[in-house]
């Protein structure tokens, strides 16, 4: 806390943006508070790249669950939602899971949040609009474009998350909406178990007159069907030689990176980055 009285917060999502922000700020401000949400339903590798970055950071990531009152957890939570799925135009789940147990986290005292929003995007999304919460941006005032976020990543020893390897391009929960198909492919290839878990869950709601599927209209049973898998492969493919042919001025370090550079302008900041 400083002598205004603000604590100094910054939120982790297991993702490279916020990271990196713990890194970059690690050394300006020594009473940074870190904190991660954990929904229960996260991807396994998130809490292994989390233990990391804690070793780097010197103090321990502060550990908020959803657990409040009733609420215990996404299942008991989607059975006051009436079975509805979260969907980027029905979103309790950020609501429930990451904004409340962030505000909780603060409480009604000043702080400081430190949010590792980009010079080179245009992202929208969730942060808290309490009044004793201020956003600050430090990348965005700084002008760190993704290249540099890579590089204080890749120098501090911490590198990208370990699920950009097999190809998924944000954090948060294994089940997130926000993944493009392609993702639920890789998602069905890597952790089957995972994919499995997301599918049971598109049955029909508490009136039995809709069911509701993550990935648009189309359930999983559909989406992991092979010559369904095959054409989702084919279409990313193409997708991804349009895009590399209109990059020119795209970095070498993106081009080469092996990871795919399709981060969404939606999606929540305090989820993703
Ligand atoms: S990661 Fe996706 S599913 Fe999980 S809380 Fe955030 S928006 Fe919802």
């Amino acid at each position: 806390m400083n002598q205004n009285g603000f604590r100094h917060i910054l939120s982790l999502s297991g993702g490279k943006d916020s990271a990196a922000l713990a890194i970059y700020l690690r050394d300006r401000i020594p009473d940074m508070e870190y904190v991660f949400h954990d929904t229960g339903k996260e991807l396994p590798e998130t809490y292994e790249y989390l233990g990391r970055l804690e070793a780097i950071l010197g103090k321990e990531i502060h550990k908020s669950t959803v657990e409040n009152g009733d609420f215990i957890g996404f299942d008991q939570l989607l059975k006051v939602y009436g079975g509805m799925l979260p969907s980027s135009h029905r979103r309790w789940c950020t609501r429930m899971m990451k904004l409340r147990p962030f505000e909780r986290f603060i409480g009604s005292g000043k702080c400081y949040n430190y949010v590792g929003l980009r010079a080179d995007e245009d992202r929208t999304g969730y942060i808290s609009s309490k009044p004793n919460i201020i956003p600050i941006y430090p990348f965005k005032e700084d002008g760190l474009v993704r290249g540099d976020i890579v590089n204080i990543l890749e120098e501090s020893g911490l590198g990208m998350p370990p699920y950009t390897e097999w190809g998924r391009t944000r954090s948060g929960c294994f089940f997130c909406f926000y993944q493009q198909k392609i993702e639920w492919v890789r998602l069905k290839e890597t952790y089957p178990d995972l994919f499995e878990q997301a599918k049971a869950y598109e049955k029909p709601g508490k009136k039995a007159t809709t069911t509701f599927y993550w990935c648009g209209n189309e359930p999983l049973a559909e989406l992991e069907k092979p010559e369904r898998m095959e054409q989702i492969k084919r279409e990313h493919e193409l997708v991804k030689a349009r895009k590399k042919a209109n990059s020119a001025n795209k970095s070498l370090m993106n081009i080469l990176g092996g990871v795919d550079d399709y981060e969404s302008n939606e999606g929540c900041l305090i989820c993703q980055l």
